[in-house]
């Protein structure tokens, strides 16, 4: 497996299109806009080896027609045809290797933001579209805490040095609201405070708080600490009732 880096190019107000790329090659996840995809593609001199993707939202997958016009790639992505591109789509359990990189990605069923979303789990990352956040988690569109808790709970048994490339930029805002609901004696507290200052610094600096690890959201992520799907529950009404 030939090394790489992973590059965050910047989509919308908030979105992240994750970039792997080597000297000649990249493959992106979740190109809700082509622009930035092929912008960065010319400037690097790359050629696209394939798409991913991790559910049907526009901001992830708008990308995906007017790349495939310049790049006939494949495209990975949950079984659901509200993603006409895709070419191979996968369903929880099944491997598959990067074309190009060779990676070796393993599907992981995680219904709760929407009925089909799936994530990509190899080489130590985890691309979890919006699933789990720094500090927060996917909202309920299409499924039921119940289902978000189990998601979220594959996601704590992986090893805590995993890397998670979430979506969306929503860290301090997640951390703020935290640090506003846990009681001064909560155990969480004092991390979850730690992180806030470290967050507000990079952001003011323009910086990326993603990716985060397993580990670093076991310490400071309120949803991941759920205890039950009806507990998950009051925290997401709770979130978004929030005006912080
Ligand atoms: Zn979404």
């Amino acid at each position: 497996m030939a090394a790489y880096d992973i590059v965050a190019l910047s989509a919308f107000s908030d979105n992240y299109i994750w970039t792997l790329r080597d000297a000649t090659h990249a493959v992106v996840v979740d190109p809700g806009e082509a622009q930035p995809v092929l912008d960065f593609l010319a400037r690097e001199g790359l050629q696209l080896a394939a798409i991913l993707n991790t559910h049907h939202h526009a901001d992830h997958v708008g990308g995906n027609a007017p790349l495939l016009e310049r790049f006939p790639v494949p495209v990975f992505g949950p079984r659901d045809e509200r993603i006409p591109e895709t070419t191979h789509p996968l369903a929880g359990g099944q491997r598959f290797r990067l074309p190009h990189f060779g990676i070796e990605f393993e599907v992981l069923d995680i219904p709760a933001h929407t009925r089909s979303h799936i994530a990509f789990l190899g080489d130590g990352l985890l691309f979890c579209g919006d699933t789990l956040f720094a500090a927060g988690c996917g909202r309920l569109f299409e499924g039921t805490p119940a289902q978000m808790h189990a998601s979220l709970a594959r996601f704590a048994a992986l090893p805590a040095n995993t890397r998670v490339w979430c979506a969306h930029e929503y860290t301090e805002s997640n951390l703020r609201w935290a640090a506003a609901l846990l009681p001064a004696d909560d155990p969480l507290a004092p991390a979850v405070r730690e992180r806030l200052a470290q967050v507000r610094a990079v952001r003011d600096a323009c910086g990326f708080t993603i990716p985060t690890t397993i580990g670093q959201e076991l310490a400071t992520n309120l949803f991941l600490r759920a205890g039950s799907p009806e507990e998950l529950a009051r925290l997401r009404r709770h979130k978004e009732s929030w005006r912080g």
